[in-house]
């Protein structure tokens, strides 16, 4: 068996945790049949960390981007984003997006931070991480705007309802599932990945984040990606070994890759 877990942050790990390195994790990844990851970036700042663990791992990929929620660093251009994503272990750009529920006021700076990266995406060619929360509506309006579905991308640890899945999709963009999937308060979300074709869905833990069940409360790793494509499993009634397949299909898809 073979799965992606296709958004992950490695440089952020409770690694005391997990076994102490980063090999440990690896191994338990492996163990659970997790192939590849996609290590996303969220500030310039942890960039050269992000893509030296891409450089270590071949079996690791990293993205290039400032997430919605970053206040304190360095404000990324259009150029700066696309330099970058100049590497062949650069496989997207993001984490972007907006994010309504961590920030109060005017977010003018969040759409303005999110319309570069969409002119970053497109000047590259890369496929876009887009993270949203409590902003749906400006998100799928900004992604229109700015010609998203030139580039597609994907709507990382998806929490929206069917009407947003369905223009998410209709843009070109892939739905990805978390930990939130495996959450016993979440049977909504149940309902949309149910509903979600199975050539449009990824899975991802967001690690160090949203722990999936069994393993909630506890510090969360890319081998937990097996509890997630479980779950999705269930909801579609077939076998793990063909969501394993069918994801890992759709991300090679989705990101170029063989
Ligand atoms: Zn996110
Ligand atoms: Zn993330």
């Amino acid at each position: 068996m073979y799965l992606v877990d296709s958004h992950c942050h490695l440089d952020r790990l409770d690694l005391p945790a997990l076994g102490g390195t980063l090999d440990a994790v690896m191994a338990r990844a492996e163990s659970l049949g997790v192939g590849r990851m996609l290590c996303v970036s969220i500030n310039l700042e942890h960039f050269p960390e992000v893509l030296s663990l891409a450089h270590r791992y071949d079996h690791v990929y990293a993205s290039a981007g400032v997430h919605p929620s970053e206040r304190d660093g360095a404000e990324p251009g259009v150029e700066e984003l696309a330099t970058l994503a100049n590497d062949p272990k650069v496989i997207a750009i993001g984490e972007t997006g907006l994010d309504y529920f961590y920030n109060e006021g005017d977010l003018e700076w969040q759409r303005e931070r999110f319309r570069r990266h969409i002119a970053a995406a497109r000047e590259t060619g890369l496929p876009l991480i887009v993270h949203t929360r409590d902003s749906q509506e400006d998100t799928l309006k900004i992604l229109e705007e700015e010609g998203a579905r030139q580039v597609g991308g994907v709507m990382h640890c998806f929490t929206g309802d069917w009407e947003t899945a369905q223009a998410a999709m209709d843009l070109g963009f892939y739905i990805s599932f978390s930990g939130i999937v495996t959450f016993k308060n979440a049977a909504p979300l149940r309902e949309v990945a149910k509903k979600t074709p199975l050539d449009r869905i990824l899975v991802e833990t967001d690690s160090p984040y949203l722990t999936p069940v069994p393993y909630r409360g506890k510090p969360n790793q890319p081998a937990y990606v097996h509890y997630v494509a479980e779950q999705i499993a269930a909801l579609h009634d077939i076998p793990l070994e063909q969501i394993a397949r069918q994801t890992t299909e759709n991300f090679n898809r989705l990101f170029g890759l063989a």
